[in-house]
């Protein structure tokens, strides 16, 4: 059986925020089937996160990346060297237009403000609450810094203790769902949580669907997409939309989503668990 995996990035090949790991680029070097990756973050983020430490880590082989919640598509090529090469792209300010993006932007930085949801003292806000990551906006109330040092793990922890006790991020969502209703419908938009601490605002069709629709036309029988955010509002549910939505009655859905951080109360060893789902399968090389 022609059989390819999916992987998201944050939470599932990687802890959270964090650098993969040398194991996890054993393990990819060592996989028996091609993968392709589709992750929520933008090239500035995962430069760090994943592609340089592939290197560094001796991976030799080619993929395919879909980055930017899977708008914006890599080919891979490790066989000399850290080769990527645009194959294509997707600008949403282009796609909202001027007033619809300012528009969008402006909500999101008044819903900070209402009393509702502004954030207790003890978290800390960082720079860049807002982030245009070309082919889709992300929405952080605490901000973010490039990469994450001991305090600003230790404040994003708060802000998800903060979230899971009183529902936060489900409350702003259901928010701005409502109060951007008409541009979501014209422009055909999404929003989902985002990681742990975000929300992601894109376009349909332009997310995480877009490589395995790739797949499904080039005829892969079975394709597994393996991510920690496959839960309803999370940013690979994107995934499930597309298997439960399958309408070719002839043909079975090639489509399987594997959900990492499944006990999600330790969301920093769920990486560990993706690699137990490829040892489990027999899809490392012994
Ligand atoms: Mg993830």
């Amino acid at each position: 059986m022609k059989t390819v995996i999916v992987f998201d990035i944050d939470g599932t090949l990687t802890p959270p925020r964090q650098p993969i790991k040398k194991e996890m680029v054993e393990i990819l070097n060592n996989l028996k089937i091609p993968f392709y990756v589709a992750a929520g973050s933008d090239m500035e983020l995962l430069e760090e996160q994943f592609f340089i430490p592939l290197e560094k880590y001796g991976f030799i082989n080619n993929f395919e990346a879909f980055i930017s919640n899977g708008a914006i598509h890599y080919h891979c090529d490790y066989s000399n060297g850290c080769n990527l090469n645009l194959s294509s792209g997707f600008k949403f300010k282009n796609h909202l237009g001027n007033s619809s993006y300012h528009f969008l932007c402006d909500t999101l930085k008044k819903t900070l403000s209402i009393e509702k949801f502004k954030l207790p003292k003890e978290i800390q806000i960082f720079e860049n609450r807002i982030k245009d990551r070309s082919s889709m906006i992300n929405f952080c109330p605490i901000g973010r810094k490039k990469t994450e040092n001991k305090s600003a793990k230790s404040n994003r922890n708060k802000f998800v203790e903060f979230d899971k006790k009183t529902g936060f991020r489900e409350g702003a969502l259901n928010y701005l769902r409502e109060k951007l209703i008409n541009l979501i419908i014209q422009k055909d938009l999404h929003i989902t949580l985002g990681g742990q601490t975000s929300f992601d605002i894109g376009v349909k069709g332009e997310d995480k669907t877009k490589p395995i629709r790739e797949l499904v036309e080039k005829g892969f029988q079975e394709i597994v997409f393996i991510g920690d955010a496959l839960y309803e509002g999370g940013n690979d549910a994107a995934i499930n939309d597309y298997i439960k939505n399958w309408d070719n009655k002839e043909v079975r859905c090639p489509v399987k989503a594997l959900q990492v951080n499944s006990k999600s109360d330790d969301i920093d060893n769920s990486w560990k668990e993706t690699i137990a789902i490829l040892k489990m399968n027999s899809w490392i090389k012994s």
